[in-house]
């Protein structure tokens, strides 16, 4: 099997004077610090942005990590040394596609902020008014530990799920394949995901979750890592964690998610963990293959064609992608 190659060092890193490396590291040293101060603020310091984020803390509850700045700043640095060392094809740190994946982010925060909250309130009204006999009330009884561990089990195994049915109903999947389109694999591309896609996913995950009773615990701590992870193993990185690998999905066996190829087709839908591919024989059988990753459609408004000076047109086109297609196909 081709295995790709491995770069050396990052040329936007090594082109520069040992004066601006000082300056951009004192900065970050600034960065890290304001980060560590908000960490430790109380939560009435920070009340304008939690009524910015109140309709997300109502029911999406591990929105509550999205903004947390230390979590972030310790990935940012992770994923730049890891970047550098090990990466997983060879390409700079910065890319079009990096800035385009940016973009998403923020896109998402906004469209998470101004809508997903209320869309999740929404589903919660319909289910309690028709489908509430579904309730499993038995499991309010249990501790809180076995809660967490039932909630923790049943949120990834119904986003895998999710996952896989967005990528098994051509409908669904016109809106998914915008994930799938980045060449450019980095931290911000899990962001790149079609509203859609989004609300599709939310759907099928929220209904079934909420049968298991609404007093599930969530604990700050996982919430940060379940926002942060995702984020990590879309990095250009070559790590597929060992024997660790068969309890949690990998920056290897995501990228096998995102591979071109035909023959990488459907595999490895996990969220956090990688046990129910395995289970379900959806795993891919190669830990140690780092492919190239995108879509084949020359139809599709690729950044990499348009250039960073077109990145606001390209995000608007690439929006609008899914229903091109739907128009297409009918
Ligand atoms: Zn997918
Ligand atoms: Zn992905």
């Amino acid at each position: 099997m081709e295995r790709s190659s491995v770069a050396k060092s990052s040329p936007f890193i090594d082109g520069l004077e040992l004066w601006v490396k000082v300056a951009l590291l004192s900065i970050w040293l600034v960065i890290g610090s304001g980060a560590l101060l908000l960490a430790l603020s109380t939560p009435s310091e920070l009340s304008l942005l939690h009524k910015l984020l109140r309709p997300l803390q109502a029911h999406v509850d591990s929105d509550r990590a999205l903004y947390s700045p230390l979590a972030y700043f310790f990935l940012l640095s992770l994923v730049f040394i890891l970047e550098r060392r090990i990466p997983a094809r060879e390409q700079a740190l910065f890319t079009v596609g990096f800035a385009q994946d940016t973009l998403w982010y923020v896109g998402t925060i906004v469209f998470r902020v101004a809508f997903l909250g209320y869309y999740a309130l929404l589903l919660e009204d319909i289910y309690q008014q028709h489908f509430s006999f579904l309730t499993l009330d038995s499991i309010s009884s249990w501790g809180a530990s076995s809660r967490f561990v039932v909630a923790l089990l049943a949120a990834d195994f119904l986003r895998w799920l999710s996952h896989l049915i967005r990528h098994k109903v051509p409908l669904f999947w016109k809106f998914h394949a915008v994930h799938h389109s980045q060449s450019e694999m980095n931290l911000f591309t899990d962001a790149r995901v079609h509203p859609v896609d989004r609300m599709i996913s939310a759907t099928l995950r929220f209904i079934p979750f909420l049968m298991l009773g609404n007093d599930l615990p969530v604990i700050l701590g996982w919430a940060i890592f379940e926002t942060i992870y995702p984020k990590f193993y879309h990095a250009n990185v070559r790590l597929n964690f060992g024997l660790l690998r068969y309890i949690l999905v990998t920056p290897q066996s995501h990228r096998v998610h995102h591979a071109r190829g035909a023959s990488y087709r459907d595999k490895n839908f996990g969220f956090t963990l990688s046990i129910w591919d395995r289970v379900f024989g959806t795993h891919y059988q190669d830990d140690f293959d780092y492919p190239a990753t995108g879509v084949t459609d020359p139809d599709y408004p690729s950044e990499k064609v348009a250039g960073p000076r077109f990145l606001a047109v390209t995000f608007a086109r690439q929006l609008l992608y899914p229903f091109q297609q739907l128009f297409r196909a009918g």
